[in-house]
């Protein structure tokens, strides 16, 4: 009989017939990518990246954010507990607390402290503000804590929100180029990440220095390297080569942020935590969250039409090609599933569209914050605004009441003032968001974004084309396609070749993978599953 089932198990795995759960699941974010990086670079994609995914696996074209405001830390909590901003709680990157009177970060928390080789703040970071459960923590409650969860990236927040509340651990890197975590996750750092850390594997890359991957007439889908539209990469001005060696001796390794170097960084990092901690090495199923921080600081910096982008992203090629080989010698072809996708996607450069005659404009928070500011001030006789941050304004309730004024009464009227300015498309009152039933497009994105403890009282948002940045580089924030659509590719274990043109939202990721491994779904997600990566009988 022993022998039988022996026989049956080496036949189920010479076949290649997958088992009952994935050994693995390998979640990719890459931040700041849009979907149309994988048509505009197609040509120039290695068959064994990008193109390995697309072909392979099933191709959602058609994936959007469905909340705003479109930033990192909401994008990173939207994915992995299938739920928005209004639900999971995390509802910027840093918010206004109305209470403390100052801005909090997502992920801070000021009761635990920096494992390794980081400042004492970056290391006071834990998933305390997150409200709702993620895929990876539904993962270890389902398998009594054998399963483990592993997160990493070169930001914070891209690594603990993934990871969940029950991470066996979080990395992300330190100004020192350094992998650290916090004492939310254990009292010393693994023995593997301090001799990685030793290592210092950032050096190689760097001393190499960025130069184009490619011969120049590759980059025919970029704008010239040299284009008014982009910013300086600590102060070098923006045409290849980078001297980034040079740049590190002058500033700190943390530069590799802002060089595709930063995602080879990232990939050794991940490799090497799939081998010191044997994921994916017995029927438990683990979860290993990598989140690709590069592409988003390069963007912010060059924008999505330059060249630097485009190399950015056919080096990203190579490095998932590289991981994917790493996955099926280590894992298994067939023993692993993986998705990727995006946290937002990012705006056209402002000045670009100028340029050709469309009437759009770049506008600082700090000039909005100061236009409301004087508005307040000769209609009351004092400024009545406490913070505007993320599309939001917080009233000073305590002066308006003092001064005998009432609220909605003062709503209106900076409403009205909002509508002379160019820039703002629409004006929401709270009132107005939390009563919205769904007929209008864009409110649905702003309620869903929307928490009554932690947002403001009136929520704005700007004309599409309009953003709120500087007039290099790039941003996004938006609830306008350009800053929602997204890649979103599944892959490997039990996952059918296929693809869909159906409009699927963000927060379906999450369920999706709950159905597919037959785990209970992250507890404040509505279930909506993408039943196309099932298998059609
Ligand atoms: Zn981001
Ligand atoms: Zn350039
Ligand atoms: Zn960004």
């Amino acid at each position: 009989m022993k022998k039988i089932v022996a026989i049956l198990a080496l036949l189920v795995s010479i076949a290649g017939i997958s088992q009952q759960k994935p050994k693995l699941i390998v979640g990719i974010v890459v931040d700041q990518m849009k979907m149309e990086y994988l048509y505009r670079y197609e040509s120039d994609f290695s068959d064994n990246g990008f193109k390995r995914l697309m072909g392979n696996g099933y191709t959602f074209h058609n994936m959007h954010y469905n909340y705003a405001p479109t930033f990192t830390g909401p994008g990173h909590a939207a994915i992995y507990t299938g739920a928005t901003p209004s639900i999971n709680g995390i509802v910027a990157n840093e918010w206004f607390h109305r209470t403390l009177k100052k801005e909090i970060y997502c992920t801070g928390d000021e009761s635990v402290k920096t494992l390794g080789d980081g400042s004492d703040k970056e290391g006071m970071m834990s998933p305390k503000l997150l409200q709702t459960t993620t895929i990876t923590d539904e993962l270890r409650l389902a398998t009594n804590f054998k399963g483990k969860v592993i997160g990493m990236s070169l930001k914070d927040r891209g690594a603990i929100l993934p990871a969940g509340h029950f991470a066996n651990w979080a990395f992300w890197m330190s100004k020192k180029g350094a992998f650290i975590s916090s004492t939310f996750y254990g009292t010393a750092l693994p023995n593997w990440v301090t001799d990685f850390n030793n290592e210092k594997r950032y050096l190689p890359y760097l001393e190499k220095g960025w130069k184009l991957s490619n011969p120049a007439e590759v980059y025919k889908e970029s704008l010239p390297d040299e284009n008014p539209y982009e910013g300086t990469m600590y102060k070098k001005k923006p045409f290849f080569p980078y001297d980034t060696k040079a740049m590190m001796e002058s500033n700190d390794p943390a530069v590799i942020r802002l060089s595709p170097f930063g995602n080879n960084l990232l990939a050794d990092f991940a490799m090497t935590a799939i081998e010191k901690e044997s994921l994916g090495t017995d029927d438990i199923t683990d979860f290993l969250t990598v989140s690709f921080s590069s592409p988003d600081y390069i963007g912010h910096t060059f924008g999505s039409r330059s060249i630097e982008m485009q190399d950015t992203y056919l080096r990203l090629d190579q490095t998932i090609a590289e991981l994917l080989t790493y996955l099926d010698t280590n894992v298994g072809k067939n023993n692993y599933l993986l998705f990727l996708t995006s946290d937002h996607a990012a705006a056209e450069n402002v000045n670009h569209l100028k340029d050709n005659k469309y009437e759009v404009d770049h506008i600082s928070s700090k000039n909005i914050e100061q236009a409301f500011s004087e508005f307040s001030k000769t209609t009351f006789g004092e400024d009545l605004v406490l913070n505007v941050s993320n599309f939001n304004i917080f009233f000073n309730k305590e002066v308006i009441k003092a001064k005998n004024l009432e609220l909605n009464k003062v709503k209106e009227s900076f409403r009205t003032f909002m509508y002379t300015q160019k820039y703002i498309k629409r004006v929401y009152s709270e009132e107005e968001i939390l009563a919205s039933t769904g007929s209008d497009f864009y409110l649905n994105f702003v309620a869903k974004g929307f928490d009554p403890v932690q947002s403001g009282d009136l929520l704005f948002t700007l004309k599409p084309g309009f953003v709120e940045y500087m007039g290099v580089g790039t941003t996004h924030g938006s609830p306008y396609t350009f800053d929602t659509h997204v890649p979103c590719i599944f892959y490997g274990w039990n996952i059918p070749k296929g693809e869909s043109h159906d409009r699927k939202e963000i927060t379906q990721i999450a369920p999706t993978l709950a159905q597919k491994i037959k785990i209970q779904f992250p507890n404040g997600t509505e279930a909506k599953v993408m039943t196309e990566v099932f298998d059609q009988k």
